[in-house]
């Protein structure tokens, strides 16, 4: 009796994994055919002193406006793009349209993600600065978000990567932190410009996890102090979490309280999140 039930269970998750592997195949396709028409748009999510709600920046998050399931979030395709190696051609694809949108002028930076794949690939840096280049854009407005990980695989070659960067004037900044490896006995021989806070810590001051958060982002904070860098927190979404982080010292802020990310950029240089 175990055996029939448990050969009946096979037998669903085998048809579960059927169909998942379809819809992944059918996503693959779709992907492929979207990095040579124009489905992926850059949103833009707006940075700001939290202080005093003043833009400082923008944060570019891909979109893929899918012709039948319309607007697709990277949690809904990053992966499969990953696994497929397809990420790269759509970071591109980022990558071009932010460099135009930085040329057309706008206000503060723009920061852009990229995949620990792509930060590792050894041309990264100069096809990067060429793209600037030839797209007219200040480099200096322009920052790219990394994660650990992407550090950690291969010290010495991340370092050259970012300091090339760095000397042409484009920063880098730490996402996610505070979930990975946090190697804090490297961090300081890299040329970072500030820790992104995660929001689940962000997220937490506010939740039943307080304590726990309070000592993540305390300790995130004194990092920061002695790096000499500054930091930004994540997903604020209450004035609760503003007030939050403005005590613990973090000065800097992205979240849905201030805006969420949406295909234009935020009032020049105006405030964000005030209910008008
Ligand atoms: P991330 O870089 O940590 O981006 C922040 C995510 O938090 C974004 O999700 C943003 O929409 C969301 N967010 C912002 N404010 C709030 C808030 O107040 N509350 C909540 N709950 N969420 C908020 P999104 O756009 O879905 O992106 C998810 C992740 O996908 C990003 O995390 C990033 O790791 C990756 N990603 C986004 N765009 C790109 C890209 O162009 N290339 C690559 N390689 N990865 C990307
Ligand atoms: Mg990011
Ligand atoms: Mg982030
Ligand atoms: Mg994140």
């Amino acid at each position: 009796r175990a055996k029939a039930s448990g050969r009946d269970r096979w037998a669903v998750f085998d048809e579960d994994m059927r169909e998942q592997a379809g819809q992944i195949l059918d996503l693959e396709a779709d992907l492929r055919r979207a990095i040579n028409g124009e489905g992926f748009v850059a949103f833009y999510q707006p940075i700001v002193r939290l202080a005093d709600r003043q833009v400082i920046g923008h944060e570019a998050l891909l979109r893929w406006r899918h012709e039948r399931r319309g607007l697709l979030l990277p949690s809904e395709f990053i992966g499969v793009g990953e696994h497929s190696g397809l990420i790269e051609e759509v970071d591109w694809i980022m990558y071009r349209q932010v460099a135009e949108q930085l040329a057309k002028g706008g206000p503060g930076y723009i920061s852009m993600n990229v995949s620990p794949r792509h930060f590792r690939a050894s041309d990264f840096a100069d096809r990067l600065l060429r793209l600037v280049e030839d797209s007219g854009a200040d480099p200096q407005r322009l920052r790219i978000e990394i994660t650990e990980v992407a550090l950690l695989d291969d010290v010495p070659r991340a370092l050259r990567t970012l300091q090339q960067l760095r000397g042409h004037g484009i920063m880098a900044q730490l996402d996610d932190f505070g979930t990975g490896y946090s190697a804090l006995s490297y961090l300081h021989r890299f040329p970072i410009e500030c820790l992104k806070i995660d929001q689940s810590f962000v997220a937490g001051l506010t939740g039943d996890s307080r304590p726990e958060s309070v000592a993540v982002v305390r300790a995130i904070q004194a990092l920061a102090g002695t790096l000499g860098i500054h930091t930004i927190g994540e997903g604020v979404e209450t004035e609760e979490q503003r007030t939050a982080l403005r005590e613990l010292g973090c000065a800097h802020g992205q979240g849905y309280l201030f805006g969420r990310p949406a295909e234009a950029m935020a009032a020049v240089a105006g405030t964000a999140g005030v209910a008008h």
